[in-house]
């Protein structure tokens, strides 16, 4: 049977009992087996809609539902935990999502498999490390542990990529303002022949399909396409935020 893990997430109420319910829940399905569950991890909130802090952390399920059903009983659970979906990063007491099945890369409208954030948030690869440390990302084609591993890498290096170079620079410069310990620099500007050249931790895409890099050129492993956050600085910074610590 499909092997898949889960990331859960909340701060809302008795958030210990509702994953444990989840679970319990979920294992009541006669399609679906909870195998293990990782601790649960305190972590500070990405963004200011809401200052309670969360709890995260990840199980290993089986099922012979499909990855489409699989995502269907998730959300169901989700709405009966009365999740309300308007704000995001707000407060919630409980967050499903489907990080991996399998080795399956699924993109559709509804779904898009490994899920998109799995690979660089500590928040979820800190718990799905404990479970998953030699699972390989179907794409990223490293294992969690070692896609983990990458972050607590220091200087942290967060790379911009795809934009004009005068707007790359004034972003620089306020990231660089709200997080001194992080070498930021730009993709294009970047002396190449250099040999102190050290792999990004990560590159945030912020191009077009017009712009003079292409995402699909850049290296698999560290690029992240963050087209639809261009000139949103604070949606950057949740992204870098969540890719630091989760203190
Ligand atoms: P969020 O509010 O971040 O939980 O996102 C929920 C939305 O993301 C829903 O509309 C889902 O259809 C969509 N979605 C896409 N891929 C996934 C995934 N792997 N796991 C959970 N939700 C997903």
């Amino acid at each position: 049977m499909p092997d898949c893990y889960i990331a859960l997430g909340g701060n809302q109420g008795s958030v210990r009992e509702t994953f444990a319910r989840a679970l319990e829940h979920l294992n009541l399905h006669p399609e679906i087996s909870v195998i293990q569950t990782s601790t649960w991890i305190e972590t500070a909130p990405v963004g200011d809609q809401t200052s309670d802090p969360f709890l995260n952390g990840a199980a290993q399920l089986s099922t012979s539902l499909s990855p489409e059903s699989l995502l269907l009983e998730l959300q169901q659970l989700e709405a009966e935990w009365g999740r309300i979906r308007k704000v995001r990063w707000g407060a919630r007491p409980l967050d499903l999502d489907l990080l991996l099945y399998d080795q399956r890369i699924i993109s559709t409208d509804d779904l898009i498999v490994p899920h998109p954030a799995c690979w660089y948030r500590r928040f979820v690869l800190d718990p799905l490390a404990e479970i998953a440390a030699d699972v390989i990302h179907p794409e990223k084609q490293i294992t969690i542990q070692e896609l983990r591993q990458r972050l607590l890498v220091t200087p942290f290096r967060f790379v911009l990529a795809g934009l004009p170079p005068e707007e790359t620079n004034s972003l620089i410069e306020n990231l660089q303002q709200r997080y001194p310990e992080v070498l930021f620099s730009s993709w294009e500007l970047q002396d190449s022949t250099e040999s102190a050249f050290q792999e990004p931790t990560l590159i945030a895409w912020l191009g077009s399909p017009m712009s003079s890099t292409k995402f699909e050129d850049l290296p698999l492993i560290p690029r992240l396409n963050l087209s639809e956050y261009q000139g949103d600085t604070e949606r950057i910074v949740h992204v870098l935020q969540s890719a630091l610590d989760f203190q």
